[in-house]
C-alpha cells in the first residue's frame, strides 16, 4: 500500500526514531575499562570541542585552564558559555539537549542539581540509559593498543560488554613510527627502524597478538591532509607491506580517517587540532590496487566530500561513512548527506558520533536522525511526484541499511 504524502513525513520520522543504531566510530569505552569510560556532566562540559570555544571567550591561557580540577573547569565553561551567552554553538546546544533528553530541566540552569542526577545513577545504569535514549544496539570503540593504559585492561582480561566493539587504532605504528619502534622492541618484538631484519614479520605479529586480544571489527588510523599513496614513507612501506596484506588475509576492512591537522595550536592540547583539505587520488590509488581489501573512509575537510562520493561511485570496496568532527553540524551535515544520497543512493553510513563521553550519544544521534530525517522525506516526495507508491515496509528497509544495515554488512556482523 502506497503513503499518502501527508503521511510520509510521518513514516519516515516514525522509522528513524526506531531503528536502532550501529554507531561506527566513537572512543567510548565499556564500563569493564573503568575510568577509560568518560560520562556526566563534568565531562560533557570539559569535552575539548567546548574548551576551545571558552577560550576564545575569555582572556585565560590554555595553560591556566589545564591547571584547574576537573569540577572547576566545568564550572568555568558553564558560566562562560551557558550563563553569560546563549549556548547556540552545535557542541554547547547539544549539552542541553542530552539533558532535556535525560528529563533534566534545562530551564533551571542549576548546575548541581545535573550534577546530583548523574551522581545518583550506577555506571551500568547509566550505560543502559544513554544505550536507550539513543537507541544504540552497539558501538565501536577506538583502541590503541600502543597506549599504556589501556593495554594493560586488555592484557588483564576484563569482561566484555557485547554491545562494545573493538577498532584496532594503528596511529603511533602509522604517524609516529620513529617513537614506535622502541615501544615495540620493549615488548619483544625484533623491529628495526630502517625495516631491516624481521621488521615486517615482526609487526605482523604484533597484530594478529593484538587480534586476537581484542577481536577488532576493523583497523583504524587517523591521517594528515598530506597523506598521499602510494609513498615510500615508513607509514606507505608499513601500509604496503604489513597492514593491507594482513587487511587481506583476515577480512577486516582499512579504516582512515584523513585530513587532521594535529596540534595547530598546541597549548591546546586535545582541542588543538585542525583540519586540512586532504587528496582523495590516494583514496583512489588505495581502493584500486588493493581491490581485496574493504575501505571505510572518513574524510575531515567540506571541500573533499564530493570528490570523495564521487571516488565512491568507482569503487565497491570504498564505503564513506560520517560527518566527522568539525562536519558534524546540523548545516553540514544536511549538506553532505542530500548530496551523497543523490550519488550513492543508500550505499552510505551517512553518519558516525564519534562521542567521547558516553552522554553525547544522546544528542548526536537525536541531531543527526533529525537531518537525515529531513533528507529522506525530500528525497521521496520527489520520488513520489512521479508517481512512484512507497510502502511504509520500504521506508523501514531503507532507514534499516542507514542506521545499521550498511555499518553490519561492512563490518561482517551477524
Ligand atoms: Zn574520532
Amino acid at each position: 500500500m502506497s503513503l499518502s504524502s501527508e503521511r510520509l513525513a510521518k513514516t519516515v520520522e516514525k522509522c528513524v526514531l526506531e531503528a536502532p543504531v550501529v554507531d561506527i566510530h566513537t572512543h567510548l569505552y565499556s564500563s569493564s575499562f573503568g575510568d577509560l569510560l568518560l560520562r556526566g556532566i563534568d565531562e560533557l562540559l570539559t569535552y575539548h570541542y567546548l574548551i576551545a570555544e571558552t577560550l576564545r571567550c575569555i582572556p585565560m591561557k590554555p595553560k591556566e585552564y589545564y591547571a584547574m580540577g576537573k569540577e572547576e573547569q566545568a564550572d568555568l565553561i558553564w558560566k562562560t558559555l551557558f550563563l553569560e551567552r546563549s549556548p547556540v554553538s552545535e557542541a554547547c546546544r547539544g549539552v542541553v539537549t542530552t539533558l532535556q533528553e535525560y528529563g533534566l530541566d534545562t530551564s533551571s540552569r542549576d548546575l548541581d542539581s545535573y550534577r546530583r542526577f548523574f551522581s545518583n545513577i550506577s555506571v551500568e545504569e547509566h550505560v543502559d540509559l544513554a544505550f536507550k535514549k539513543a537507541n544504540l544496539e552497539a558501538v565501536v570503540m577506538t583502541n590503541d593498543p600502543f597506549d599504556p593504559v589501556e593495554s594493560s585492561r586488555w592484557e588483564e582480561g576484563a569482561e566484555r560488554d557485547p554491545r562494545f566493539l573493538a577498532a584496532l587504532r594503528l596511529d603511533p605504528l602509522l604517524n609516529t613510527w620513529t617513537s614506535a619502534v622502541p615501544i615495540l622492541k620493549e615488548r619483544g618484538y625484533d623491529v628495526a627502524e630502517d625495516f631491516s631484519g624481521k621488521t615486517v614479520s615482526e609487526v605482523r605479529r604484533f597484530l594478529e597478538y593484538w587480534r586476537k586480544k581484542m577481536e577488532p571489527v576493523y583497523l583504524a588510523v587517523s591521517l594528515p591532509p598530506e597523506f598521499t599513496y602510494p609513498d615510500t614513507s615508513p607509514r606507505g612501506r608499513l601500509l604496503e607491506d604489513v597492514i593491507l596484506p594482513f587487511c587481506k588475509e583476515t577480512g577486516l576492512p582499512f579504516a582512515p580517517m584523513i585530513g587532521v591537522k594535529k596540534l595547530i595550536n598546541p597549548e591546546l592540547r586535545l582541542a588543538g587540532d585542525s583540519v586540512g583539505k586532504s587528496c582523495i587520488g590516494a583514496v583512489e590509488q588505495l581502493c584500486l590496487r588493493n581491490p581485496e581489501v574493504r575501505f571505510l573512509v572518513s574524510i575531515l575537510s567540506r571541500e573533499n566530500q564530493h570528490e570523495l562520493a564521487v571516488a565512491a561511485r568507482k569503487f565497491s570496496n570504498l564505503k564513506v561513512f560520517g560527518c566527522w568532527w568539525f562536519l558534524n553540524n546540523p548545516s553540514l551535515v544536511e549538506e553532505i548527506t542530500t548530496m551523497r544520497m543523490e550519488l550513492l543512493g543508500l550505499s552510505f553510513i551517512p553518519q558516525h558520533s564519534d562521542a567521547r563521553v558516553l552522554d553525547q550519544v544522546v544528542y548526536k544521534w537525536k541531531h543527526s536522525k533529525e537531518i537525515i530525517t529531513k533528507v529522506l522525506v525530500r528525497k521521496y516526495q520527489d520520488l513520489m511526484a512521479t508517481g512512484w507508491t512507497l510502502g511504509e515496509d520500504e521506508i523501514k528497509r531503507d532507514v534499516n541499511s542507514l542506521f545499521y544495515g550498511n555499518v553490519k554488512d561492512a563490518l561482517n556482523l551477524a
